[in-house]
This record gives C-alpha cells, sequence and structure tokens, in this order.
C-alpha cells in the first residue's frame, strides 16, 4: 500500500465520485488505478465527520493512509448533499456552500491538529452545473 499518496475525503454520493476522481487526477497527478489514492468515503462526508462518534474512526483511517505514505489529504463536499436534505433544504445557494464549508473547515482543523507537519490539507467545494446532474465544477475553500 506504500503507493498512496492522496488521500480522498468525501461523500459516497455517486453523482461525484468521478468528478473527485478527475480532480486528484488533474491537480495532484494522484490515479486510484494505481494505487495512489487512499479513499475515505461515507454519505454525507464531512457532515458525518463533525460528529464525535465518528471522528475517532476517521482519525484513525487517515493515521493508516498517512502510514502508509499519503502526504496530501483532500476533503472535497459538494451541492445537493442528501445528508443535508439536498439544495432544496436552504435558502439560497450561499446559505447551502457556507454550511458545508463550515463543517469541511470543521474536520480539516481535526485533521491538521492530529497531523500537522505530516499532513497538506486541500478543501474543494463540487458544484452542479445548472440543471444537471454533472459536478465537474469546483472551487477551493480557504
Ligand atoms: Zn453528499
Amino acid at each position: 500500500m506504500n503507493r498512496v499518496r492522496v488521500i480522498k475525503i468525501g461523500c459516497s454520493d455517486p453523482r461525484i465520485q468521478i468528478s473527485m476522481r478527475n480532480y486528484l487526477e488533474k491537480f495532484h497527478d494522484a490515479f486510484e488505478d494505481r494505487q495512489e489514492v487512499f479513499p475515505i468515503l461515507n454519505a454525507g462526508g464531512q457532515r458525518n465527520f463533525t460528529a464525535e462518534h465518528q471522528r475517532i474512526p476517521f482519525l484513525s483511517q487517515i493515521e493508516i493512509a498517512v502510514n502508509n505514505g499519503a502526504h496530501t489529504c483532500v476533503i472535497f463536499a459538494h451541492e445537493d448533499c442528501g445528508a443535508y436534505g439536498g439544495s432544496g433544504n436552504f435558502q439560497n445557494l450561499a446559505d447551502e456552500r457556507q454550511t458545508y464549508v463550515n463543517d469541511v473547515n470543521t474536520i480539516a482543523r481535526y485533521v491538521e491538529s492530529r497531523f500537522a507537519g505530516k499532513l497538506k490539507i486541500q478543501k474543494v467545494m463540487l458544484m452542479r452545473k445548472p440543471r444537471t446532474e454533472d459536478f465537474s465544477r469546483f472551487e477551493t475553500i480557504n
């Protein structure tokens, strides 16, 4: 497993799997087919990992990846996440994105404090093209 380079943290929503894979290939030169990606997926992604009872197993999985060579972790959030009730559950797109960003930042802080100096963290919001299920648009979260 020592080819692992990048940890992929995200939602198991089938609509975003291709977008996450493409992003890691394009911007991190990390390919699942070459066993360079260590996936940590969960329906609801960042939302579930903010819960205390999930945090410990979440960080344990990251530790396994780090011990096997991972030096970067990319946390993906995506619009219309079912774990939040989907886009329709928010007042507007800005409100929706801010909710995801807050949760992503929360779990990024856990990862940062546990793996400081060992892991570079990147945060990415996947966005839908209007009226499609294509999540290939993205912005990085600071
Ligand atoms: Zn989701």
